[in-house]
């Protein structure tokens, strides 16, 4: 079977790097892509003309965290100064004996990878089934909607916990470390390469600060035993990178590094509080070592945003030879607004207009995700790499005139400007909506779910306080008074 897909605009590689081909043609055989060009004048079993239409590679969504995250949603907005906005740890510390995360129904994982599929990303990477989605059943949903996942369950050897006095602690249970290594393995061994190559593993111990230097060292043996990715969040929050100087001596990123845990198939999440950020002001070589170990930096534009924090910087990072790429994190799960904050924010943050361009958010999205996963098969338009396309209609009144439909795709587009996506030559987004299932009955289990762990939000709250007294809603209710009554 042989697929021509023509439009107006389409991004393909030429000399390792996007070039816009105006109008452009894609020639799908099976499930590879075997022709990128102007033009194809030989036979096909189907046409599609598209006019008007972006024809993308599939977006890669190398952080997410799928689930309801019913937590998040209340504290993303604020927390405790003594965390230093951050808001993971408001949620993801719980009350001393306190229930931690989830579990969340399987409709709450498989609600978050469909809204990643919806908004042009054909290749998610789930961190480890940390919010209590059992990672199965995030390979399930994968499964049924036709999406390319990365997941396996995630591990650590100590748990975040509120005492009740407040302070961070961790409950530290190494043998639970290192059974859950064990776990992840199996699962790897179990799940990767299946679903026709769509489902694959990683290795996710999850936080650089939860895990000791033996279980990261063992990870390290088995991720090259069975050829994955390790992936981890590390630098993340000035609290963390206290508690490891104090712990080590060392700012996480360079206790990694001492490890031998930051190599090429690493990928950091977040990577944010380096040793010259100005609120950590130590010392001046993390950066370096970062670009030396050629490990990627999984960053999280908008989740950093709605705390107030933002990398320093996007193009400095990427100057210094740092692959950095984006990941959509907590919520919304929309690549496309992923790339303009992580653009706007770079160019905010360096104070200038000259910086992280559009192809260059593209880029991070799509080439430089793809090369952090190994895989010179995504990310990119051209012969030999799989069949995985977003078309983009650019006909929407809020696009106006189109000069670089690129720009005009960062300053303007929406997740629901994603018309079309293929996986694996396959087509399973049309005219905006999955061929495969109704996401419906998933979103509403999802406010099922949140609605009741809102309820239950003082048992695990150290400050024992409710949803309305977190979220700060309260204040802002409507008021009845007698006067409107009458
Ligand atoms: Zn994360």
């Amino acid at each position: 079977m042989r697929t021509l897909i023509q439009a107006d605009y389409v991004v393909g590689l030429q000399d390792g790097a996007h070039r816009l081909l105006s109008p452009g043609c894609v020639v799908i055989e099976n499930e590879a892509i075997t022709h990128v060009g102007p033009t194809w004048n030989r036979p096909a079993d189907q046409r599609i003309h598209l006019p008007g239409r972006l024809i993308l590679p599939g977006l890669i969504d190398l952080h997410l965290h799928a689930g309801v995250l019913a937590f998040g949603r209340l504290y993303a907005d604020q927390g405790r100064p003594e965390l230093f906005g951050a808001g993971y740890l408001e949620y993801g510390a719980p009350a001393e004996n306190a229930p931690a995360f989830g579990p969340e129904p399987a409709e709450a994982g498989a609600l978050a990878l469909a809204e990643a599929l919806l908004s042009g990303s054909t290749t998610v990477v789930e961190f480890g089934g940390e919010t209590g989605i059992a990672p199965r059943n995030l390979v399930a949903a994968a499964g049924l909607l036709g999406l390319r996942l990365y997941t396996a369950p995630g591990f650590r050897s100590a748990r975040y916990r509120t005492t009740q006095d407040g302070r961070l602690a961790y409950e530290w249970d190494r043998r639970a470390g290192e059974a859950g290594l064990d776990e992840a393995v199996s699962f790897i061994e179990q799940h990767d390469l299946s679903a026709g190559g769509r489902i694959r593993g990683m290795l996710f111990p999850l936080q650089a600060d939860t895990c000791d230097a033996d279980l990261l060292r063992r990870v390290m043996d088995a991720a090259d035993r069975l050829r994955v990715p390790v992936h981890l969040h590390a630098a993340q929050g000035v609290v963390e990178v206290h508690e490891m100087l104090r712990r080590t001596g060392l700012t996480p990123l360079r206790w990694l590094d001492e490890l031998g845990i930051l190599r090429p198939n690493t990928i950091v999440a977040h990577a944010i509080f380096h040793d010259a950020h100005p609120l950590v002001a130590v010392g001046s070589e993390d950066l370096g070592r970062l670009a030396r170990s050629r490990a990627t930096v999984a960053h999280c534009a908008v989740a950093m945003a709605r705390r107030g924090i933002a990398l320093r910087s996007f193009a400095s990072y990427r100057r210094r030879g740092i692959r950095v790429a984006l990941g959509t994190d907590t919520f919304p799960h929309d690549m496309l607004q992923e790339m303009r904050i992580a653009a706007y924010l770079g160019r905010v943050v360096d104070g200038s207009v000259n910086v992280a361009g559009p192809w260059e958010a593209l880029t991070a999205a799509t080439i430089d995700a793809a090369d952090a996963l190994g895989r010179p098969d995504l990310g990119r338009l051209a012969p030999g790499a799989k069949g995985d396309l977003v078309a983009i209609d650019l006909r929407s009144v809020h696009f106006g005139a189109v000069y670089d439909p690129v720009a005009s795709l960062i300053a303007c587009g929406t997740a629901r400007d994603v018309e079309h996506v293929w996986v694996d030559g396959r087509m399973v987004v049309r005219d905006r909506r999955l061929l495969t299932i109704d996401p419906g009955p998933w979103r509403e289990a999802a406010q099922t779910t949140a609605e009741a762990a809102w309820r239950d939000a003082t048992r695990r709250d150290a400050a024992e306080r409710g949803a309305e007294q977190i979220s700060g809603l309260a204040p802002r209710r409507w008021q009845d008074s007698e006067e409107h009554l009458e």
